[in-house]
This record gives C-alpha cells, structure tokens and sequence, in this order.
C-alpha cells in the first residue's frame, strides 16, 4: 500500500513557542481514500495544511508528500496536487476566464477542457464576471475549480464547503465521490461531522495541536452519539434513565431532561417508553459533545 501522505512529528509552534498549534504530528494518508480532518476551531487544521504545501516551515518533523521531501521538493509536489486554501486571496480585478488561464500555466497537465466545462456547469459558474463581482460563494466555487480543474493525483482542501449553499455542497460532495472513484486521494479539513460521515474514508480527530484519534469511518458512525432532549417535567427520576443501557450521560433542563445516548438507539427508546416518556427530539451532537464523550 503506497501512502500519499505521510507526518513524522510535524510540529508547528507560534510566537516563541507559547503557541503550540501543531504537536509532534504522525499522519499517514493512503492512496485513493478521502482522510477527513476534523477539529473544532483553533485545532490546528489550517497549519497542518499550510506545513504540508510550504507555505510555513515546522518547528521540527517531517512530511513527505508522493515520497517527497515538503519542503525540498515542493514545486514538483505541487505539478500534481490541487489545493483549496482555507481562506481565498484572489486578484480581484481579473475575470473569472483569466484567473483560470492564469493558474493554468502551473500545473504538470493542461486542464482538460471538457472536464473544466463540466466543473462549471456543476456549479452553475459564471467565468465572464470580473473576481470582485462575485459573490462569497461564487469565489469559493472558482476556488473549488481551481483545485480540481486538472485532475490532481492528490486534493488538499482546508474547509471546501464554507460559504456554499446546500445546493452546492451536495455538488461538492458528489465531485468528490467522483474524483474518488477516478482514483485521486483527498485530504479534506472540516468541523462539520455530517460532511465528514458522507464523504470520508477515515477520519483523524484534531484538537489543541494533537492528533487524539484516528477512525473508519465505520467505526466513527457506530459510536452514533445522539442527544436527546426530553420534555417530561420530573416525572421520570433521574436515576431510572442514568441506568438504561446506552445513555452516557444525563442532565436536568427547565422542562425534562437532555440525554447523551451512544450506540444503537432502539433500546435506548424502548426504555425510554417504558418509563413513560413519549414525547422527545433526538439531535445530532455538535463536535464538543463527541470529544467530551470519547476523546477527553
Ligand atoms: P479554524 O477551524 O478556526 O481555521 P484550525 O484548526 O485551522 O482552526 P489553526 O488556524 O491551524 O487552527 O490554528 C491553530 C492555533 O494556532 C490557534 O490557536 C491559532 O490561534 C494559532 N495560530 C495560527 N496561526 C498563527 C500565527 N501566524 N501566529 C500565532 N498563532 C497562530
């Protein structure tokens, strides 16, 4: 199995050494899947993207990217990558047409121009617009065209859906799938963990500069953390639903309760019925709840 990816102790420290965004990384991303990083902000997302293209040398480790050193072999590196940056600086007084033409030229292949047509339309891009009449969205689209426009062996793309409508984050993520199944390797940064289950192979869980965990996404999905709001005054004692078989954790609300359930929900329900509780809403967890329950 060849990796596309691989960390050794890649660290990063900011401002003499008080910030420590990235800690001893050891990463590998295997040829073909789609790796999700996800982390909640301040993780250490961005840096870890922005040591892997060059753009910020580590404090100390390594990365190799294609079996290549990063940071002496970079141009060839980037010949066959694409890359999504978090945040988009794009000359603004340009079209749309020319901005592509323009990154165009850097790349190992042309781009193909049926393949671009088909990105365009994906995405309903208008390319005769000047940059600064774009819309957020529209310049994160140009952005996503950019990076994929010339079938890179590897995608690194730092939060790709932020400022796209539903709409056109289910056209990302269908693109993804597609370059997938075409045999590219992506390694995508997130906090939504809704994208990572759609899209990801396996996924490394980021926070304060360290990397906790490392999951299929199987795996991820089985852990099913769910929360559960119940509205039943305090009918139901506390201890009754602290010892049903799933629920991790329970706390008072003004009107019930709210349940943190993991696992299989059928019997947390079933329970839950017995007790008498036969009205509730269950919510997806936000990343906070899945680090307190699993990663602490
Ligand atoms: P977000 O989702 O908010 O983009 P992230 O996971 O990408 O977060 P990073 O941008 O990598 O996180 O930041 C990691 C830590 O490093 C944060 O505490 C951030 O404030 C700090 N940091 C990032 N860049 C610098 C810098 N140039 N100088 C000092 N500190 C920095």
């Amino acid at each position: 199995m060849s990796f596309l990816i691989q960390t050794q102790q890649l660290t990063k420290y900011y401002s003499n050494g008080k910030v420590k965004a990235l800690h001893e990384l050891d990463l590998e991303v295997k040829e073909g899947e789609v790796f999700g990083y996800i982390g909640p902000n301040g993780a250490g997302k961005t840096t870890t993207i922005r040591l892997l293209l060059d753009l910020i040398r580590p404090t100390k480790g390594t990365a190799k990217i294609f079996g290549l050193d990063i940071n002496q072999k970079s141009v060839i590196i980037k010949r066959d990558l694409g890359f999504l940056p978090g945040e988009i600086y794009l000359q603004e007084n340009i079209t749309g047409k020319q901005c592509i033409n323009y990154f165009a030229g850097f790349k190992k292949e042309k781009a193909d121009k049926k393949y671009l047509k088909h990105l365009l339309d994906r995405f309903g891009l208008d390319i005769d617009k000047k940059i600064k009449d774009y819309s957020k969205g529209n310049k994160q689209k140009l952005a996503i065209v950019l990076a994929f426009m010339h079938k890179p062996r590897l995608l690194i793309l730092d939060e790709p859906t932020s400022g796209l409508d539903p709409l056109n984050q289910q056209e990302f993520y269908s693109l993804i799938k597609s370059v997938k199944a075409d045999g590219a390797t992506v390694l995508l940064s997130t906090h939504l963990l809704f994208e990572a289950e759609k899209v990801c192979d396996r996924v490394g869980i980021i926070k304060d500069g360290k990397l906790l965990a490392i999951e299929k996404i199987d795996d991820f999905r089985e852990k099913n953390i769910r929360i559960i709001n119940l509205e039943v005054g305090e009918t139901i004692p506390l201890e009754s639903l602290k010892s049903i078989k799933g629920i991790r954790k329970v706390t008072r609300t003004t009107t019930g309760y709210n349940l943190v359930s993991s696992g299989k929900n059928g019997q947390v329900i079933k329970e839950l019925a017995r007790f008498g509780a036969d009205d509730f809403k269950i919510n997806e967890p936000s990343l906070e709840d899945i680090f307190l329950h699993f990663y602490k």
